[in-house]
């Protein structure tokens, strides 16, 4: 199925899961086992992440082929752009295509830390949406791209981002996939905005249940996610306690949920963090609630 597809019919919510390549033997066992855990729930997508150089690359895109083949759930391989050129690019795109992959999430990626990066007018892919391009004149693929309901760190303003959304769709993008946010009224405003510059594709919400409260600062801090007061108020007097925590991060990304789907969000896109216990929970109880 492709992404372009799967969002068709609105009375039916799309579910998908997102992974990230394991570093180690054991994770790679616990990754497996998620994405048979998750796989249970029939999600329309898996998607795999993508962040590593070197040998890792072409780990990253072998496992994108296992997971649709082994899982035999469609798998929709990230790919960044910023430290890529375009023969390199054109590479990985045969070998996703050599593994069955026909949707990529394409991203511009985030400045390597070492500080590889070539300075912007040298680099092939100075944004994501110069990706969506070269990919759309690579092949038949379906593409993801994504947006920032809070605005993304970098852009000048949110209504600059949202203009550069536009383009990525105007590109050729298929469906957005937002940012993890923890206040659903930022998602409601940014698909409004979105809708209202002519932005019609679908826009999927991230959603990634909280399961400690040092996580959840770490992850907040890298992508500037905000922390609404109801949820810090929820979590500060349990902040030790991990598994109270869990427990209230399953809670609190289940009504996030529920709300979302009422207001008419397309379906969840799950952050699993190679983890099955929260994503299962939520959404197979969603499942279960939207089958009475
Ligand atoms: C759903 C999702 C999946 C992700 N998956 C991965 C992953 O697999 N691997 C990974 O490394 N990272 C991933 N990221 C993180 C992402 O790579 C970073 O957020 C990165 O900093 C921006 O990528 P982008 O594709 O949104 O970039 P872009 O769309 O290129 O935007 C980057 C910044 O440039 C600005 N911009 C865009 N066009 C222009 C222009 N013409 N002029 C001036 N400014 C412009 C935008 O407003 C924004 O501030 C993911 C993020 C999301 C939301």
């Amino acid at each position: 199925m492709l992404l372009k597809d799967a969002y068709k019919d609105a009375n039916r919510p799309v579910f998908s899961f997102e992974f990230f390549l394991p570093k180690t033997p054991e994770g790679f066992e616990k990754f497996k086992q998620t994405v048979h855990d998750l796989k249970t729930l029939h999600p329309s997508f898996l998607t795999l992440t993508y962040g590593a150089m070197g040998t890792a690359r072409e780990k990253t895109l072998e496992t994108s082929g296992w997971m649709k083949k082994a899982s035999g759930v469609e798998t929709v391989a990230h790919l960044t752009c910023i430290a890529h050129s375009r023969p390199e690019i054109e590479r990985t795109v045969e070998t996703l295509r050599s593994y069955g992959i026909e949707n990529i999430m394409a991203l511009r990626g985030d400045p390597p830390l070492d500080g590889s990066a070539l300075p912007l007018e040298k680099r092939d892919y100075k944004y994501a949406v110069d990706l969506v391009r070269h990919l759309k004149r690579l092949g038949n693929f379906s593409i993801g791209v994504a947006g920032y309901p809070e605005g993304h760190l970098e852009a000048a303003s949110k209504e600059a981002d949202l203009r550069h959304l536009h383009a990525k769709v105007q590109a050729g993008a298929d469906a957005v996939f937002t940012q993890l946010f923890f206040n659903n009224a930022d998602y409601f405003l940014f698909a409004a905005k979105a809708r209202k510059i002519g932005i019609e594709v679908p826009i999927v919400p991230g959603i990634m249940p909280i399961r400690s409260f040092k996580q959840i600062q770490k992850f907040t801090t890298m992508c500037g996610a905000k922390l609404p007061r109801e949820l810090t108020a929820l979590l500060e007097p349990i902040r030790d306690d991990d598994e109270a925590v869990a427990q209230a991060g399953i809670g609190y990304a289940l009504r996030q949920c529920r709300e979302l789907l009422a207001g008419g969000a397309p379906g969840i896109h799950f952050y699993t963090l190679n983890q099955s216990r929260a994503s299962l929970a939520v959404c197979s109880e969603l499942q279960r609630e939207l089958s009475r």
